[in-house]
């Protein structure tokens, strides 16, 4: 990943939006262009705090080893700094409880260690690193209104945007990537040109998020960084977690699909704790000290846009991040497949280095995202169909595959490996494919037996 290149690929690159995919991105550009430009609409901050931009800071964001791996290539040194700032580091095996799909997995040290923080504070320290980068421009507190091109669409060349004075400015740039999340407007852009909007597949789920930061936790024995208490569909559609952040707070993230009443206040929070299939969560909070107030957050569906099947598409624009993808926040994959993304950029932008040509940088780009996709979009919805509710297009063998990794997740209550295995697919870090293998085939097996809550 360590591609400083000598001879650049172009002069200019515009990144609309200054969050995780955004960050990621700017940095990956600068080693390809002599300047690259972010444009934020919120106003940088020199502290960590919830943006208007970015309403679901305010929730549990928790970092997939696959994230943090990216994080740390493109930031040497990252994670250190992270925990000597106050990030919390947790063995994921033994330091978080998991309650999943009726059975508790099995606690044990595996090393797989993993950086707890709130998602202001990962945001702030990522951004204080690319401020560093002298070729990269932040112009803060200004909205991007519109997409430039060419006479004929085919290529991007800028953007225009206006800041808080509301002065309006064009700026030109060979490459333009919109990573403004799921406020993204290409589609509506590339209408206004009219071109066509790319097709999206949606995924309707109905969740709802809520989530308050405790000073302190109720005076209980616990030994637990984290813990885990996901739903057991198609009965209990509710879940919730509780990790240590920094500043010895506690995020405790509270979260039901098809909620009828969602939660949203105090009362409703702790009611809701109560009911969870076990009150480890309840008990650790019924008489903590809150240090926020109740944050909600409603999350309808799952969306994605199909730019890599998109053939009007103007070269040089590219979509990441969430305005790309947006996947159920409960699998906490959204800031690690930022992260894969913009390692999946950097590889196409080497390629179009050897080319010396930006000529399919659009297409790559889609296609390269489209295929780290895969995995994380398969796990969500075989997962979000266990929900009764849940409504879209559904796999093939969709039953089949959901009944088998149930018995994985069974399996992980009893074998350390199989856990093991099983964190690394929901990390990212290795294919499901790898679920059936002989040792994972055996552990099930061995306990066909056991009896399912
Ligand atoms: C409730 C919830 C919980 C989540 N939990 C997790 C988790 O545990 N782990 C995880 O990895 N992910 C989680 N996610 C997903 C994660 O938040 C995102 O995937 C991640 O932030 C990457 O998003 P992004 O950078 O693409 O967009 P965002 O983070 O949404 O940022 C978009 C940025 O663009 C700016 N912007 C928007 N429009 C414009 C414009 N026109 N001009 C200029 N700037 C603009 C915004 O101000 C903002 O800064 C969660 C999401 C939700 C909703």
């Amino acid at each position: 990943m360590t591609t400083r290149t000598t001879t650049k690929l172009g002069k200019k690159a515009i990144v609309i939006g200054g969050s995780i995919a955004g960050i990621l991105t700017a940095k990956v550009l600068s080693d390809f262009f002599h300047e690259v430009v972010m444009i934020e609409k919120d106003i940088a901050l020199d502290y960590p705090t919830i943006r208007k931009g970015v309403p679901q800071g305010a929730h549990g964001h928790a970092l997939l080893k696959s994230g943090e791996e990216i994080l740390e290539k493109l930031f040497p040194g990252f994670i250190e700094e992270l925990l000597a700032a106050g990030s919390v580091a947790s063995d994921f095996s033994q330091d978080i409880s998991w309650y999943h799909h009726g059975s508790w997995k099995v606690s044990h040290y595996s090393g797989i260690r993993t950086v707890q923080q709130s998602r202001p504070f990962l945001e702030y320290h990522l951004q204080r690193r690319l401020k560093m980068i002298q070729n990269i421009q932040y112009i803060d507190g200004a909205k991007v209104l519109q997409l430039l091109t060419t006479e004929n669409h085919s290529k991007v060349s800028g953007v225009v945007y206006q800041d808080l004075e509301g002065i309006v400015t064009e700026l030109e740039a060979e490459v333009v990537v919109d990573s403004s999340g799921a406020a993204s407007l290409t589609p509506q852009w590339l209408s206004k040109l009219g071109l066509p909007s790319p097709e999206k597949t949606e995924v309707k789920v109905d969740l709802h998020y809520a989530s308050r930061i405790y000073q302190s936790l109720s005076p209980i024995e616990n030994k637990w960084k984290g813990l885990l208490v996901y739903p057991n569909p198609p009965k209990q559609t509710f879940g919730g977690g509780i990790y240590r952040i920094e500043d010895n707070k506690w995020m405790v993230t509270l979260f039901g699909y098809g909620m009828e009443k969602p939660v949203t206040t105090a009362e409703s929070f702790l009611e809701h704790a109560a009911s969870l299939d076990h009150l480890p969560i309840y008990e650790a909070i019924k008489n903590g000290i809150p240090a926020s107030d109740v944050s909600v957050y409603q999350f309808p569906k799952l969306r994605r846009f199909h730019y890599e099947k998109h053939r009007q598409l103007p070269n040089g624009l590219v979509v990441i991040g969430d305005a790309f993808c947006r996947i159920d926040p409960v699998f906490a994959q959204g800031m690690s497949l930022s992260a894969l993304e913009a390692s999946a950029l950097q590889s196409v932008l080497v390629q179009c280095q050897q080319n010396q040509s930006l000529n399919n940088i659009s297409k790559m780009a889609h296609r390269g995202f489209s295929k780290v996709l895969m995995v994380p979009w398969l796990i969500a919805l075989v997962e979000d169909f266990r929900f009764v509710h849940t409504r879209g297009k559904k796999l093939f063998g969709l039953s089949v595959i959901q009944s088998f990794i149930k018995k994985v997740v069974l399996a992980c209550a009893h074998d350390k490996q199989v856990y093991e295995q099983f964190i690394s697919v929901l990390h990212l870090k290795a294919h499901p494919v790898t679920l059936f293998s002989p040792k994972v085939l055996k552990a099930i097996w061995l306990k066909s037996s056991v009896k399912e809550e």
